[in-house]
């Protein structure tokens, strides 16, 4: 069965005080008042993970995630973060392919399936990010491109691997816009982007796979999206900065 997740994206956000009082609220939320079987994960920058792990180890439905990792598996990258480091500090999830790292960062399809490699090489759990800019959408080519994103990316994998991967559906012209899909649109997309999965691996590994909307998402319009069959849950940017609004989109999912 799948899973329901709602994930946070803090971007690069938070200086170590707020992120340290963030997590502690969140956490104290989740714990009194979220109920059923949503799993929350906080991606947030590098630096705080480890100062993070306590607060998030108190809840069992509450995990961590990083923003990104790099291809390589350790050397000459300076700057850069690899996979083993954040496997060697116990942090289950990453994403990867956020829209931000492929328009900032030229990252591509045939990159983003090395970060997706390496990083299930290391046992981490790839929320792998996908969507169409505004003028894809407007020329209605956007069903293609967004499987097209899967095909290269992922469709390489192993059902086994591929079955720890979660796809997170994120209109670009959606992201920190204000402007959310409606839940016919998410719906379209998340359930063409299943039958695609299932084109490829078969109905049951498409069944388990998680799908979650990201784009604007927020208290008030969560549980919209989330009642749409194929939505299993949510990418959260902006909202998830402030913790009752991110608790209340968690709830929205119970
Ligand atoms: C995101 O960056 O993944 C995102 C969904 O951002 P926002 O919710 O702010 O649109």
């Amino acid at each position: 069965m799948r899973k329901r997740i709602v994930a946070g994206n803090w971007k690069m956000n938070k200086n170590l005080t707020e992120a340290l009082s963030l997590t502690s609220e969140v956490v104290n939320m989740v714990r009194d008042e979220v109920r059923g079987d949503v799993e929350v994960v906080l991606c947030t920058p590098f630096i705080y993970l480890t100062s993070l792990k306590k607060y998030t180890d108190e809840v069992t439905r509450i995990s961590l995630g990083a923003q990104n990792c790099h291809q390589n598996a350790s050397g000459a990258y300076t700057g850069e973060v690899s996979a083993a480091m954040l496997a060697s500090i116990e942090v289950p999830y990453v994403l990867v392919g956020h829209s931000e790292r492929r328009q900032y960062f030229g990252e591509n399809d045939e990159l983003l399936a090395q970060k997706v490699k390496i990083a299930l090489e290391n046992g981490l759990k790839p929320i792998f990010c996908c969507g169409e800019s505004l003028q894809q959408r407007q020329n209605e080519d956007f069903l293609a491109i967004v499987k097209a994103q899967l095909t290269a990316s992922l469709f390489d994998l192993s059902p086994e691997d591929f079955g720890k991967v979660v796809i997170a559906y994120e209109p670009i012209w959606a992201i920190g816009t204000g402007l959310t899909a409606s839940s016919d649109q998410a719906q379209e997309m998340h359930a063409e982007l299943r039958a695609h999965v299932a084109s490829h691996y078969g109905a049951q590994v498409a069944d388990d796979t998680t799908i979650l909307y990201g784009g604007s998402c927020n208290e008030k319009n969560a549980a919209e999206l989330f009642a749409c069959p194929d939505v299993d849950g949510g990418l959260i940017g902006g909202a998830s900065l402030k913790s009752r609004e991110f608790t209340n989109i968690v709830k929205a999912r119970m």
